[in-house]
């Protein structure tokens, strides 16, 4: 190799290192690992009980806030609220390097990460005592926010657990009103918000059908409440929601 050569290869690197790094710690892969390394992947603990009955939110051991007659636990505000879904159950908190992962999934246009996220939120499925389900619905963007990030992370974890689990999508939830981020309003403004945000084209094909409404992060709940709301207006059977994070 002549010295421009060298050169040219050493800028190369420079600017476009060379694969295969772990994508969070930057850590070099060894040739079993991909994207994101092993020593990262173990420090991603999934959630475990004791989990709200129905939302799934984690409940402290010792302040169980409400024990039901037989036994199920609910947190607080599911003892105060009716949620329209049946139950909600996500793979592991949102925090550390699951939060990391999802960031750079989201944010960053890493879409190769929708590979290990659903696929573990496949695994959770395939634990969970649920029904057997009809379809798999995710969770719709806008359509100018979907072009502002270019794609719907939401969908593309879907089509990873579709193709393990072999249960269809339905894509007829749409979300027809762009709506402010949701993290700065209040719960009260955050449900007026999202009023009337979603709607469902092609409603006979989920009329008496057992959906699972997939996204990535559950946070206060209230974008899942009105989407099933939605879905069970249209005629849905029942609405459960998976998600890869519990915030
Ligand atoms: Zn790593
Ligand atoms: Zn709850």
């Amino acid at each position: 190799m002549s010295e421009n050569q060298n050169l040219t290869k050493l800028f190369l690197n420079l600017v476009f290192p060379p694969k295969p790094y772990c994508l969070i710690c930057s850590n070099k892969l060894t040739g079993v690992e991909s994207i994101i390394c092993n020593v990262c992947k173990n420090e991603i603990s999934p959630l475990s009980d004791p989990l709200c009955k129905k939302c799934g939110k984690p409940l402290e051991i010792n302040t169980y806030i409400g024990v039901s007659h037989n036994g199920d636990h609910l947190c607080y505000d599911c003892q105060r609220e009716q949620h329209p879904f049946i139950q909600a159950r996500s793979y592991g908190r949102y925090e550390g390097i699951l939060k990391q992962i999802i960031y750079e999934y989201k944010y960053h246009g890493k879409r190769e990460l929708a590979e290990f996220l659903g696929s573990k939120m496949f695994h959770l499925l395939k634990q969970l005592p649920w029904p057997s389900s009809d379809y798999l619905v995710p969770l719709p963007l806008h359509i100018k926010r979907q072009r502002e990030r270019g794609f719907n992370q939401a969908f593309l974890l879907a089509k990873v657990i579709a193709r393990e689990s072999c249960i269809p999508i339905f894509k007829g939830l749409v979300r027809i009103k762009p709506t402010e981020h949701q993290t700065l309003l209040d719960k009260t403004l955050r449900k007026r918000n999202l009023k009337g945000a979603f709607k469902v084209n092609q409603s006979h094909k989920i009329y008496k059908k057992t959906i699972i409404l997939v996204d990535d992060v559950y946070t206060t709940g209230t974008t899942v409440a009105e989407s099933s709301k939605t879905l069970l207006e249209a005629g849905a059977k029942a609405v459960y929601i998976l998600t890869c994070a519990r915030g």
